[in-house]
């Protein structure tokens, strides 16, 4: 298939203006675009640094006739954008990846049973329509669960662990007082993997593809922690996670960057937890430990250019600077003593307010071996007074 090109100098849209929006934005400037940024929050950090910013809600005709006519190809920085938005805009202009695909993946129901059926393998699951039905939904699965809602969750949000009979009572009031009308869960199996993984794949709008080394990712109360990369262990493991990676958006037939988030079990095999239709935070070492980052792959396969050679410069442990941890970077002598620790690139996001669970920044620490990165995050995690686990 022929890719339609975007060329540089064209406006490439943004639905979004977080951090991952900001760091598109920035790339995208890089390859000579201009980039408009679509997010009802005018505090959005990509406002910032866009060539066009528009800061009406979603559901606004107006910014959306404007937006529309102004971008040349439009894209999301995340999954829970409006597929309907994107449906709209995709009458005039194209979306990459496309509404179809946002729809399959913003729905945790609609996006286990794509994978399902399709033989990809996933934690055993069960949907749930009214909350009075958990029983029988933990009855198929088994114990210990985890229930989700089927949309708008993220980093753990919108979750509740079902460990024993006792939970279900609890766990079905929390659902019922928390419920809106339609809405809908899902019930996984708890999984005791070994550890998490995941793989970024790119491709572009000719169906080439191409997949990043595999990342090791350490969450803390849901929320990524840290990432490692190349992932410790064993080059087989690493080959499974790319092939599947491969035949996941070939079968979605994505346009963009995805990333598979992986459970390896305790016998290596791989479950998937979920897919992310765009670039992910276990990716954002690639912006300093890679020739081209998961960012400028996006541009790249949006607009219908060769995707980049992936090239790992150094080995990298990325951690996320959460909540209180910006404190001593925004008003401290943080940031100065952090550059002083040899390979630690600094990223803060520019969010006015620090709130617990925000993610506020990150480093990546460059080393080689990955153990010299390894030591370097470590120390600058005591620095911040939250120990890392023995391995991170
Ligand atoms: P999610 O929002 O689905 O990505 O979940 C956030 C985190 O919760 C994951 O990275 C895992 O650490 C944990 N988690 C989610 N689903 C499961 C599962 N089925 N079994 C075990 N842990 C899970």
């Amino acid at each position: 298939m022929k890719a339609v090109v975007i060329e540089p100098g064209s406006v490439l849209g943004v639905l979004g203006g977080g951090q991952l929006g900001a760091m598109f934005t920035m790339a995208a400037c890089r390859l000579g675009y201009h980039v408009a940024v679509w997010d009802p929050d005018p505090e959005a950090p990509a406002h910032r640094i866009a060539t066009h910013s528009f800061p009406g809600p979603f559901t606004d005709h107006h910014t959306l006739a404007c937006f529309a006519e102004l971008t040349n190809v439009v894209t999301y920085e995340w999954e829970n954008i409006p597929a309907e938005l994107c449906r709209s805009l995709e009458q005039q202009k194209p979306v990459r990846p496309s509404s179809a695909v946002l729809s399959v993946i913003q729905d945790r129901l609609e996006q286990k049973g794509f994978l399902a059926s399709n033989g990809f393998p996933v934690p055993s699951f069960a949907r749930l329509t009214v909350p009075d039905q958990l029983a029988t939904a933990v009855r198929h699965i088994g114990y210990p669960a985890l229930c989700k809602t089927a949309t708008s969750g993220y980093d753990g949000k919108g979750q509740w662990r079902i460990s024993q009979e006792s939970d279900i009572r609890v766990v079905e009031r929390s659902l019922s007082e928390s419920a809106r009308p339609g809405m809908r869960w899902i019930v996984e199996s708890l999984i005791s993997f070994e550890r998490e993984l995941s793989i970024l794949v790119v491709r572009g709008a000719d169906g080439q593809s191409c997949t990043y080394p595999l990342a090791e990712n350490e969450h803390e109360e849901g929320i990524l922690r840290t990432t490692k990369v190349p992932a410790p262990g064993s080059l087989a493991v690493a080959e499974r996670a790319a092939a599947l990676g491969h035949r996941v958006v070939d079968r979605l037939e994505g346009v963009g960057v995805f990333c598979l988030e992986l459970f390896q079990l305790p016998s290596g095999e791989l479950l998937i937890n979920e897919i992310a239709p765009r670039p992910h935070n276990s990716g954002h070492y690639t912006l300093d430990a890679c020739s081209v980052s998961q960012f400028e792959q996006q541009v790249r396969a949006i607009c219908g250019m060769p995707l980049g050679e992936v090239h790992l410069l150094s080995p990298a442990v990325m951690v996320n600077l959460i909540g209180d941890d910006a404190t001593t970077f925004v008003k401290g002598a943080g940031s100065r003593t952090l550059l002083g620790i040899p390979g630690a690139v600094l990223h803060l996001y520019g969010k006015r307010e620090i709130r617990p669970r925000r993610k506020m920044g990150h480093v990546t620490f460059l080393g080689d071996p990955l153990s010299l990165a390894l030591d370097r995050a470590k120390q600058f995690r005591e620095g911040l007074g939250n120990s890392p686990s023995p391995s991170a």
